[in-house]
């Protein structure tokens, strides 16, 4: 078999460094990987490029959250994004910053409980778009909020105190650990920070929370645990 070499550096063909192709019987392209990722890189930092990667990562995420796929092809996108000022003065600073990843221009769903629709995307840039994410989360909004776990703080006489979004959130308006506050969830501990936690949905009642009936079930802790509960310590 000849050496085949890479059509853009002209390096011979060494151990695996060929993209691989199935389509050719060779079963490789004739360009190396090294240089295949530089013109990607340099692809998606075309306009044309740039709306590709956004609508083929809008595709994989539908995909994730089981969402319909975006009702708009690649092409489609194009003809929506390039009419738009916006979209050139964001591509402009993205490049002028030397493409710093935060200035990249994005598109954010208005509402994330809808799929893509032209109708739910706005423009924004990528470090927008994140932090809007972050704030949305640390609020409990958006999809990425359900994975919160809503809590309810007690005084350690079972008087209600308030409710919060997560654990963290919890930790950030007390300053009471959040690995505490779950121990105290699951009933590892009595109690974390001099309150007692019960998660949301065993908030409806008193009753519901075993941790607010303490001696009725001061058995679920380990004897020193007890101990120390008994004496009225808390954690
Ligand atoms: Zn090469």
């Amino acid at each position: 078999m000849t050496k085949e070499f890479c059509r853009e550096c002209g390096k011979p063909q060494g151990d695996n460094n060929f993209v691989k192709d199935k389509s050719r019987i060779s079963g490789h392209k004739n360009i190396c990987k090294k240089c295949h990722s530089h013109n990607q890189t340099a692809k998606s930092r075309t306009k044309h490029g740039l709306v590709t990667r956004i609508h083929s990562a809008q595709r994989s995420r539908s995909r994730k959250r089981q969402h319909p796929m975006p009702n708009y092809t690649v092409k489609e996108l194009r003809d929506w994004l390039f009419p738009k000022k916006l979209f050139h003065v964001l591509f402009a600073e993205w490049e002028e910053s030397k493409y710093d990843r935060e200035l990249a221009p994005s598109l954010d769903r208005k509402d994330d409980y809808l799929p893509y629709t032209f109708g739910n995307i706005q423009l924004t840039t990528w470090g927008k778009n994140k932090k809007r994410a972050y704030d949305d989360r640390r609020q409990g909004r958006s999809k990425n909020g359900e994975c919160c776990i809503r809590v309810i703080q007690y005084t350690a006489n079972g008087e209600f105190i308030s409710e919060y979004v997560s654990y963290c959130e919890a930790e950030r308006q007390t300053g009471v650990h959040n690995g505490n506050i779950a121990l105290c969830v699951k009933r590892r501990i009595p109690s974390a920070g001099g309150f007692i936690w019960c998660q949301y949905k065993l908030s409806r009642g008193v009753e519901d929370c075993p941790q607010l009936n303490k001696y009725a079930n001061v058995e679920l802790y380990a004897p020193e645990v007890k101990e120390k509960f008994l004496e009225g310590v808390l954690f």
